[in-house]
C-alpha cells in the first residue's frame, strides 16, 4: 500500500487493530474492557499503563471508537457510521475525540484549557473523549488544574490516561481512574502477528528469521514491526534470509552459539577460544554473544527440565534447531548447564563499562571450564563424579598378601632400587628377574601396568625397543593391590588411571610425556608419588616444568594435589623401559579420547625426544650406564 507520495506506509500504522478483537497479546485487557462496553458500564476516567508499543494508545482509539459509533456503546464497532470511519486506524480523526500529547502539552496552561473547553458538549457524537498520552508528563499543576473536573465531569466526558509510568500520574487522579495494565507481548501471539503481516505482505520469510525478529521487539509490536519494515524493505528476491537479517539486527548467528556450546560440552578449550575469536573477528559485540549465549542456556535448562518444551511453545526455535538442543541439554546436564548460565549472568555484569569485553568473555569461558576454581553445588557434583572414579579405580577388591606387600607405600619407599639392584643380565632377558610377577620384588613394580610376563619368550636384547612391540595386555597381580583403604590411592590404583594421566600430560607437552615412557610409579603414600627413571632422565624429569605438568593432570584425573619425587638411583632396565601403547591400556574407564590417541609405533617414536631415545639406544645396545648415579 503506497499513497501518493510514493513512500510506503509503516507496517505498524498499516497493520494497525481496529476493534479490541484486533488487539494481540492483551486479553486481560480487551476481555473486561469489552464486556463493559456491552454492559453499557462505563466510566469518566481510564488510565492506560504499560510498556511502549504494546497497544496502549490503539486501545485508547479503540476504546472511543467504540463509546461513539453510532450503535454503542458497542466492543465492536459497526465501522460504517461516520464515527466509526473517521476513526478508523488510518482514518482522519473526530471532532469529538481529541488526543493530547502530554509531552509537549503537559502544562498547567495546556491543562486550564483544556479544562475550559471540556465544558463544551461534543459537537456530533455521543461523548467527547480527550486522550492524554504520555500522561506522565502531566505536570503536577496540570494534574491539580484537571483534578476538578476529572472529579465531578459532565455526563458526556471520557478521560483515557496512557503512560508507561502510572505511578507518576497524580494519586488523586489516578484513585479516579479505572487502571487497566498492558503487559509485553508473549513471544508467541507476536510470531503469530508477524507471520500474518507477512502472509498479507506475500513476502517470503526464512522460519528462524521471525524468532530473531519477536526477540529483538522485546515484546513491543511497534518495535517488532519496525524491525520486520526494515527487514521487508531489504529483502530480495528470495524473500528475508536468515543471513541477511542476523548482519542487520546484529544478533550472534545460531551456528556461533551452537559452536560454543557443543565446545564447551566436550571440554575442548581450544574450540572454546577459537569461537570467541570467530565472534571477535566477524564484528559481533562480545557482550551480545554472552547475552544471546545466555539465551541458549535459558533454552538448555528448559529442555532439561521439560524435554518437550520446544513443542510446548516454551522455546521458540524451528524443530531441527530444537532437536539439536535437546541433544545438547542432554550432553551437558541440567547441573552444567545451570552453573554456565549463572556463570555468565555474573559476567554479563561485569562486561557493563569493561574497556575489554573480549577479555571477561575468555574469562568466563575459563570459569566454566575449570570446575576447581568455584565452590558451588554444580562444581562440587562434578568433583564428585571425579571422586567417585578416583574411589572405583581405588578400592578393587581382593588383595592378596604379596601384592599388598608389594604395592604398600610403607614397603616401597623412596628408595626401593638399592633392596634388589637389578644384575646386569635382566638386560638381556627382560622379566627374568622376577619370574613369579606376584613376588614382592621392586623390579615388578618398575613394570610397567601391560608387562610382559616372563614366561613369555623374552624378545633377544639387540631387537628393535621394547617399546615397538608391546605386549599384550595383562595386569600382573600386583596391579590388584589395592591399600584397602577405599578412596585412598596407591601405586597400583594410579598405574591404572595413569594412561589418563599421560593423555593430558601429553596435551601439555610432548616432551613430558616422552620422558614419562621412562618412568614408573614406585610408591604413593598420602600426596607423594614417588616415580623410578634413569639417573640422567630423573634429572631432567624432576625439573620443575615437567613435574608441574604432571600434577596438574593429576589434578585432572584424581582431583587432589599432588607432590612428585623423582628416585633417579634405580636403573631402570630396557624392561621397563618399554612403554604401554594407548590403546593397551587397560584402565578401569577407557578414555573416549583413546579412539583418537591411537598412534602408530613409528608416530610415536617421532615424538620421543631425541635425547632420551639416544640414551635408550645406548643402554639397550651397548648395556651402557650412566656414570652419575647421583
Ligand atoms: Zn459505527
Amino acid at each position: 500500500m503506497a499513497d501518493n507520495t510514493g513512500v510506503n506506509l509503516a507496517l505498524y500504522r498499516k497493520y494497525r487493530s481496529a476493534t479490541f478483537a484486533e488487539v494481540i497479546g492483551q486479553e486481560h485487557v480487551t476481555e473486561p474492557l469489552r464486556h463493559a462496553l456491552s454492559n453499557s458500564r462505563i466510566n469518566h476516567a481510564y488510565l492506560f499503563s504499560g510498556p511502549r508499543g504494546c497497544g496502549k494508545t490503539s486501545s485508547a482509539r479503540i476504546l472511543a471508537r467504540s463509546l461513539n459509533c453510532i450503535q454503542g456503546p458497542t466492543p465492536d464497532p459497526c465501522g460504517v457510521c461516520d464515527s466509526c470511519r473517521e476513526l478508523a486506524p488510518n482514518g482522519p480523526g473526530s471532532i469529538d475525540v481529541i488526543e493530547i500529547d502530554a509531552a509537549s502539552h503537559g502544562g498547567v496552561d495546556d491543562a486550564r484549557d483544556l479544562r475550559e473547553r471540556a465544558f463544551f458538549a461534543p459537537v456530533r457524537d455521543r461523548y467527547k473523549v480527550y486522550i492524554i498520552d504520555e500522561a506522565h508528563m502531566v505536570t503536577t499543576q496540570g494534574f491539580n488544574a484537571l483534578l476538578k473536573l476529572v472529579e465531578e465531569p459532565p455526563d458526556f466526558l471520557v478521560f483515557v490516561f496512557a503512560t508507561t509510568e502510572p505511578d507518576k500520574v497524580l494519586t488523586t487522579i489516578r484513585s479516579r481512574t479505572h487502571h487497566y495494565p498492558f503487559r509485553l507481548i508473549p513471544p508467541g501471539a507476536m510470531r503469530a502477528h508477524l507471520e500474518k503481516i507477512c502472509t498479507a505482505e506475500s513476502i517470503t520469510v526464512e522460519p528462524p528469521v521471525l524468532p530473531l525478529v519477536v526477540r529483538a521487539g522485546g515484546g513491543s509490536a511497534r518495535d517488532s514491526l519496525s524491525i520486520l519494515d526494515q527487514l521487508l524493505a531489504g529483502a530480495g528476491p528470495d524473500g528475508v534470509t536468515y543471513a541477511r537479517a542476523v548482519a542487520l539486527l546484529g544478533v550472534t548467528d545460531g551456528a556461533l552459539i551452537d559452536d560454543m556450546v557443543d565446545a564447551l560440552a566436550a571440554g575442548d578449550a581450544a574450540a572454546v577460544y577459537g569461537t570467541i575469536d570467530r565472534v571477535v573477528e566477524a564484528g559481533h559485540d562480545p557482550r551480545r554473544f554472552a547475552s544471546d549465549l545466555l539465551d541458549r542456556f535459558r533454552d538448555l535448562i528448559l529442555l532439561d527440565a521439560v524435554p518437550e518444551a520446544a513443542a510446548r511453545g516454551l522455546i521458540d526455535a524451528p524443530q531441527d534447531a530444537a532437536a539439536h538442543m535437546s541433544d545438547q541439554a542432554t550432553r551437558l546436564g541440567g547441573g552444567t548447564v545451570t552453573r554456565y548460565a549463572e556463570i555468565v549472568h555474573t559476567a554479563l555484569i561485569e562486561m557493563r563499562g569493561t574497556t575489554s569485553p573480549r577479555l571477561v568473555l575468555e574469562l568466563l569461558c575459563a570459569r566454566m571450564q575449570l570446575p576447581d576454581a568455584a565452590t558451588d553445588s554444580a562444581a562440587l557434583l562434578q568433583r564428585l563424579e571425579r571422586l567417585e572414579r578416583r574411589y572405583t579405580a581405588a578400592g578393587s577388591p581382593e588383595p592378596t598378601a604379596e601384592a599388598s606387600a608389594a604395592a604398600t607405600p610403607k614397603t616401597a619407599p623412596t628408595k626401593p632400587a638399592p633392596t634388589a639392584p637389578r644384575p646386569p643380565a635382566a638386560k638381556v632377558a627382560p622379566g627374568a628377574a622376577a619370574p613369579s610377577p606376584a613376588a614382592p620384588d621392586p623390579a615388578s613394580q618398575r613394570e610397567p601396568w601391560p608387562t610382559a610376563p616372563a614366561k613369555q619368550a623374552p624378545e633377544p636384547a639387540g631387537a628393535a625397543p621394547a617399546a615397538k612391540t608391546p605386549p599384550p595386555p595383562e595386569v600382573p597381580p600386583a596391579e590388584q593391590a589395592s591399600s584397602g583403604v577405599p578412596g585412598e590411592l596407591d601405586a597400583a590404583a594410579l598405574r591404572r588411571l595413569w594412561p589418563e594421566v599421560l593423555d593430558i600430560v601429553k596435551l601439555s607437552s610432548r616432551r613430558t610425556r616422552a620422558l614419562l615412557d621412562n618412568a614408573q610409579i614406585t610408591a604413593a603414600v598420602g600426596d607423594l608419588i614417588t616415580l623410578s627413571a634413569p639417573a640422567a632422565l630423573a634429572k631432567m624429569l624432576a625439573d620443575e616444568s615437567n613435574t608441574s605438568v604432571l600434577r596438574t593432570a593429576l589434578t585432572k584425573v584424581v582431583g587432589g594435589t599432588w607432590r612428585i619425587d623423582v628416585d633417579g638411583s634405580g636403573s631402570t632396565g630396557p624392561a621397563a623401559v618399554e612403554a604401554p601403547e594407548p590403546a593397551q591400556r587397560p584402565g578401569p574407564e577407557p578414555d573416549p579420547r583413546d579412539d583418537t590417541e591411537i598412534e602408530a609405533p613409528g608416530e610415536r617414536a617421532a615424538e620421543v625426544d631425541p635425547e632420551v631415545e639416544a640414551l635408550r639406544l645406548l643402554q639397550d645396545q651397548l648395556g651402557a650406564r650412566p656414570v652419575d648415579e647421583k
